[in-house]
């Protein structure tokens, strides 16, 4: 399991450094312009870590994730991502996952970046394509659908919630200095947070 762990990670990784112009973009309209570089540091970084030492078991890879996004990420969404993966590492077995499995990591994940950063849904964040995320998965745990249905749910309701952040105005971070004029502009970390679970998803599928 750890191996095709590693191999998820590599690709997220890759994803968000062939993204990092475009979620730099985003951040240049309603920030300071620096998610992708900041963003991508991180993850180049963690690609040397991974191809670089073995790993037996799925919680070291998301330990080493946190550590190595806290420490190289600049900007608040290393802390953010940092502390949701963080939280990952100490819920994540090495069996197969089932849906309740992906309910409890997302919820922990989420856990992790309201610790840190004491926001809500509909603020114009990251939270804003992982919470509704979460909310699917549950949601097709409850209706008894199988993986990948609701894999595949909780992916569009993901791209959903980060296209609603643009008619959002920013309450929190950076974007929440420019007040009304950030509505309009679609959310960096939004942008990122669904790259990541798209990869995530997709690898795992
Ligand atoms: P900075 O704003 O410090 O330059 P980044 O540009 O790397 O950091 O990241 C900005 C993104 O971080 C925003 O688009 C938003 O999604 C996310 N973010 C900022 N503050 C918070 C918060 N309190 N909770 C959740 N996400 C946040
Ligand atoms: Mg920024």
């Amino acid at each position: 399991m750890a191996n095709k762990t590693k191999k998820i990670l590599l690709e997220t990784s890759d994803v968000i450094i062939e993204n990092k112009e475009y979620l730099t973009e985003l951040d240049a309209a309603i920030g300071d312009g620096d998610h992708g570089i900041n963003l991508a540091r991180g993850f180049k970084k963690l690609k040397e870590k991974l191809e670089n030492e073995t790993f037996t078991e799925r919680n070291e890879l998301f330990k080493l994730t946190a550590m190595t996004l806290i420490s190289n990420v600049g900007g608040a969404s290393g802390p953010l991502y940092g502390t949701a993966f963080l939280n990952i590492s100490k819920v994540i077995s090495d069996e197969r996952l089932d849906l309740d499995d992906l309910v409890e990591i997302a919820e922990e994940a989420i856990a992790g970046i309201q610790k840190r950063g004491k926001a809500e849904a509909g603020e114009k964040t990251m939270l804003d394509t992982i919470i509704p995320a979460a909310e699917s998965l549950k949601q097709s745990r409850d209706n008894n659908l199988d993986l990948e249905t609701a894999l595949n749910n909780c992916l569009e309701t993901a791209a959903e919630g980060m296209k609603n952040t643009i008619e959002m105005q920013a309450t929190k971070g950076r974007a929440s200095y420019l007040g009304e004029r950030s509505i309009g502009h679609q959310d960096p970390g939004a942008t990122s947070a669904y790259l990541m679970i798209k990869t995530f998803i997709t690898s795992y599928l």
